[in-house]
């Protein structure tokens, strides 16, 4: 082979499409409504941002790389062993942990059509190659996965709600899937939205991480507990996932502020049922709104409705965005999801909401 002129990054590494975060600008002048990433509008408990900010009178020291007050803090609300738990930098920081530790050249990550696109990128950085499983109404479909299991399979990654559809699988189907998959395939269940649903029929999978062999279960507290920013996620594994994990994670991934905040957030019930009742009644509200000016909207289980689109010229999802952004209302195109006609709204503040919906129907009316 010819020598190389400059350093090249392994195979497939270029294959990745970089990672495009929902946007936050708006023209000046115009006050934003930042929509686009399923944040919480209420911001932090403020018993969280007070934790933060104490952390930064110690900015000298190192944090507890073993993040033990934190693991103890999230093994006490939900009543499991602190060993169980894995805290990362941000979820992704886990999901990618997973896929460098389980996959690597040759093997494959599955995940569903419209599934997160972390998962994508974590099994590409890993060497691995991606496998997507069609959906079935915007909803992860447990036979067509199962059908596309393969001996190189070596992850699943599933959302439950998913991002960017809203959409959830019941637990007997979560069931159902872990017991149909080979018992060497790790199941990730990625519960970033978790604390968001009102359904009977949901469960996380914390539990069932803590039964089977070969089930993860990731959380975050980017989402109901409004630390985006400092980028905290955790996860509950068997204890040879833990085992794993361990040896590779970099020694002090969770910065101090965040390990603060993650405990004070935690312990803070009010803040979160409060945020959960917000967004339930919204959820409801901007559905029903969005629906009567016409407009499809995807069930959703999470903090953000996904809205649909007519393809007619004029009323298309890339030009309701560039409408919504000119009055600095800032909400997710999704067509690297392949939703070209589709757009993410998060559920904000009930000014936020109104906002949208008074927007939508200038837009479909054709005025400005
Ligand atoms: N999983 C899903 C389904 C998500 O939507 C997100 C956030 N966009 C994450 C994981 C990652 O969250 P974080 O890294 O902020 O914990």
């Amino acid at each position: 082979p010819r020598p190389l002129a400059r350093p090249e990054p392994r195979p497939g590494v270029l294959a990745i499409e970089t990672y495009v975060p929902g946007k936050s600008v708006v023209p000046p002048g115009v006050t934003p409504h930042k929509l686009s990433s399923n944040e919480n509008p209420f911001g932090a408990s403020p018993a969280a941002i007070a934790a933060a900010k104490a952390a930064m009178d110690r900015l000298a020291v190192y944090p507890d790389g073993s993040a033990s007050a934190l693991r103890a803090a999230i093994a006490r609300k939900y009543g499991l062993d602190a060993k169980r738990i894995v805290v990362g930098n941000g979820s992704d920081e886990l999901l990618e942990m997973l896929a460098q530790a389980y996959i690597g050249p040759g093997d494959e990550g599955l995940f569903s059509e419209h599934g997160f696109l972390v998962y994508r990128i974590a099994i590409l950085t890993a060497g691995g190659t991606p496998v997507v499983a069609p959906e079935r109404d915007y909803t992860t479909d447990v036979d067509a996965i199962l059908a596309r299991v393969t001996e190189r399979t070596r992850i699943v990654f599933l959302a439950n709600p998913n991002n960017p559809t809203g959409t959830y699988l019941p637990f007997d189907e979560i069931r159902r899937l872990q017991a149909a998959l080979p018992p060497r395939v790790l199941l990730v269940l990625d519960a970033a939205y978790a604390e968001y649903v009102r359904r009977n029929d949901y469960a996380s999978g914390l539990e069932l991480a803590l039964t089977a062999e070969n089930v993860v279960m990731t959380r975050t507290f980017s989402k109901v507990y409004g630390l985006a920013a400092l980028r905290l996620g955790w996860m509950v594994a068997p204890a040879h996932v833990v085992d794993t994990i361990e040896r590779i994670r970099p020694p002090f991934n969770v910065n101090a502020a965040a390990l603060a905040a993650g405990v004070a957030a935690i312990e803070d019930e009010a803040f979160v049922s409060a945020s959960v009742a917000h967004n339930e009644e919204w959820a409801e509200r901007l559905t029903t709104a969005f629906e009567a000016l016409g407009l499809g909207v995807t069930p959703s289980v999470g903090n953000f409705l996904m809205i649909h689109f007519p393809t007619t010229p004029g009323r298309t999802a890339r030009e309701a965005d560039a409408f919504l952004t000119a009055r600095g209302l800032v909400v997710r195109r999704i067509e690297s999801y392949g939703l070209p006609n589709a757009l993410r709204m998060s559920i904000g503040t009930a000014e936020a909401n109104e906002l949208v919906v008074a927007a939508l129907r200038d837009f479909l009316a054709g005025g400005d």
